[in-house]
């Protein structure tokens, strides 16, 4: 199934999206969905402001007899580490930090998450995947074929969220994630829901040779069914109700913290760095700075021009490709000839494999159409 290339006239995403449609003036659903559906909602005023201080102060009420009122997960990139500083040097919240080491930290988010938690004075609860297991798991899903490579380093982060919220009776989790910087959806055929256990399990069983005896897997029953709206734990997305605009918020971490930038988003992860900067694009030909620009553009942060100068030179650097290829597969304990034996097989996708899209779908929708969740994953 191919298609004539097109690309929107107002972002840069274009048909490497394969479920992308273009109105007659040749702008993209995602432009469009913005502007009529997230734009209007969309208060990082001082209405914003006055919902987000009466949330505040119901979390700090709620957590008084509590060791912690709310839960945020530090990854050290950009959006949970200025996350951490308003929640507490603005908000005064008494979060849980904590942090999943997958083995794939690059150097710089060690230090990132180090400076903030030290200034800041807080604990950090630090869950470390058995490496045997996520190796395991990891290479299970470079034999399956599949783009979405990082599930297991996904799935981990959101288990183990739920599971300290729920160890700890913590009812509000404070998530990152934003508009601002992310409000054109990654394409589905590249980054499936990561919380589909009927989808992880066919992969194990097909490609998995090692016991998952203490990877935290979580079910979606469990998390968003059972723990969101029995136990009633709270989401809360506090970047989307102020001013969020990432350049900025670069700087106030640099100066405040001694926080060091990263070349691009999730480059926070070696593994995430190699799968998003090279093997999509080069495997998949999806190269997810697109959906980074166009979420930038859309936002008013980044002018379409300057995103397709960007475009033009890959996100990886072709000098130092060699050695980030050797030592992802030296990691894995496999030789560069079996990894690159997965790089050019033929390519997979999350149909091919057992999974409850028609159910995810179908319970995005109710969710949304109830007022319960704002967008629907593409
Ligand atoms: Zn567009």
């Amino acid at each position: 199934m191919t298609r004539t290339y097109q690309i929107c006239t107002r972002c840069v995403m274009d048909t490497s999206d394969a479920r992308i449609t273009f109105d007659s003036n040749g702008v993209c659903d995602n432009a469009t969905d913005f502007y009529s559906n997230v734009l209007p909602n969309w208060h990082p005023d001082e209405q914003g402001a006055n919902e987000l201080e009466i949330v505040i102060e119901k979390i700090k009420k709620d957590g008084l007899n509590r060791d912690f009122d709310c839960i945020l997960g530090l990854s050290g990139g950009v959006d949970s580490s200025y996350l951490l500083h308003i929640v507490v040097n603005d908000f005064g919240l008494r979060p849980l930090v904590f942090h999943v080491d997958g083995g794939w930290n690059s150097e710089l988010a060690v230090h990132n998450i180090h400076v903030l938690v030290d200034k800041l004075g807080l604990d950090l609860f630090t869950e470390v995947i058995n490496w045997e297991e996520m190796r395991d798991f990891q290479l299970a899903w470079f034999k399956a074929g599949v783009p979405h490579l990082d599930i297991p380093q996904d799935h981990a982060f959101i288990a183990t969220l739920y599971k300290f919220a729920d160890q700890h009776n913590i009812k509000y989790i404070l998530n990152g994630g934003n508009i601002s910087t992310e409000c054109v959806r990654n394409p589905m055929e590249y980054f499936y829901y990561g919380t589909d256990m009927i989808h992880i399990r066919d992969i194990i069983r097909r490609f998995g040779s090692v016991k998952m005896k203490t990877y935290p897997f979580s079910s979606i029953l469990r998390h968003k069914v059972y723990l969101r709206y029995i136990r009633r734990i709270k989401v809360l997305r506090p970047l989307n109700y102020r001013p969020y605009v990432k350049a900025d918020a670069v700087q106030l971490l640099e100066r405040e913290y001694g926080w060091k930038p990263y070349p691009q988003k999730h480059f926070e992860s070696r593994f995430t760095k190699f799968y998003e900067a090279y093997w999509l694009p080069e495997r998949f030909g999806f190269d997810p700075r697109r959906v980074q620009f166009s979420s930038l553009i859309l936002t008013g942060q980044m002018t379409r021009d300057e995103a397709l100068k960007r475009l033009e030179k890959p996100a990886y650097d072709p000098s130092t490709i060699g050695s980030d290829f050797e030592y992802v597969a030296r990691k894995l304990r496999i030789s560069t000839d079996e990894l690159g034996h997965y790089f050019t097989m033929p390519k997979k996708f999350y149909w091919d494999y057992k999974n409850q899209e028609t159910l995810f779908n179908a319970g995005a929708g109710v969710l949304k159409a109830i007022g319960l969740e704002t967008s629907i994953k593409r």
